[in-house]
């Protein structure tokens, strides 16, 4: 009977992910796909071989090259048939390609608790963008009645909502610049 313990061990992504830089002599990570390739983090210049691990949002990870090649033919993870594919635009999820310098600041995978985004990020920008454009109109229109409104009265609470209107939209922008984010 075959231990799969060591299987395990060598096909899901280490954590802490910097395990990497530091390999101990127990934890043999390999490309699941062709067997063969012992995997290790490549300085970013240094790229594209089949010993640069790839990263699924499943935690799997395989040698670039290898895994590359599975994704021509399928949608699905190599070992746990994860679909890589966005629930709403149906657009591919891709791989991370893991270097020493991101590393540290890829999402977390699903077992970590890290979760995947309905779309993905070109769509979701899109759709940020259509419906920011919409608040912002509506923002910009609610700001025109309230200054109209306090121009015509010159009441103190008129000027106050006037004033919360124009914080709104300013508001907006800010939002809006913050929405980097770290799902997949
Ligand atoms: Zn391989
Ligand atoms: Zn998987
Ligand atoms: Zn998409």
């Amino acid at each position: 009977m075959e231990d799969n313990s060591s299987e395990r061990a060598s096909c899901y992504v280490p954590d802490p992910v910097y395990t990497f830089l530091f390999p101990p002599e127990d934890v043999q990570l390999f490309c699941i796909i062709c067997h063969d390739s012992d995997l290790f983090l490549p300085w970013t210049d240094l790229y594209s071989k089949d010993t640069d691990p790839a990263l699924l949002p499943c935690g799997h990870v395989f040698g670039s090259e290898c895994l590359d090649v599975w994704l021509e033919t399928h949608d699905t993870c190599p070992v746990c048939r994860f679909k890589l594919e966005y629930e709403l635009c149906k657009h591919p999820i891709r791989p991370r390609w893991l270097t020493r310098e991101n590393v540290l600041f890829v999402p977390p995978t699903l077992p970590e608790g890290g979760t995947v985004a309905a779309q993905c990020g070109p769509c979701k920008r899109g759709t940020e963008q259509r419906v920011a454009s919409e608040l912002c109109m509506e923002l910009a229109e609610r700001y025109c009645e309230r200054k109209a409104r306090y121009e015509q009265t010159g009441w103190e609470t008129d000027r106050k909502k006037m004033v919360k209107a124009r914080e709104d939209l300013e508001r907006l922008t800010e939002v809006l610049t913050r929405s980097e984010d770290l799902q997949w």
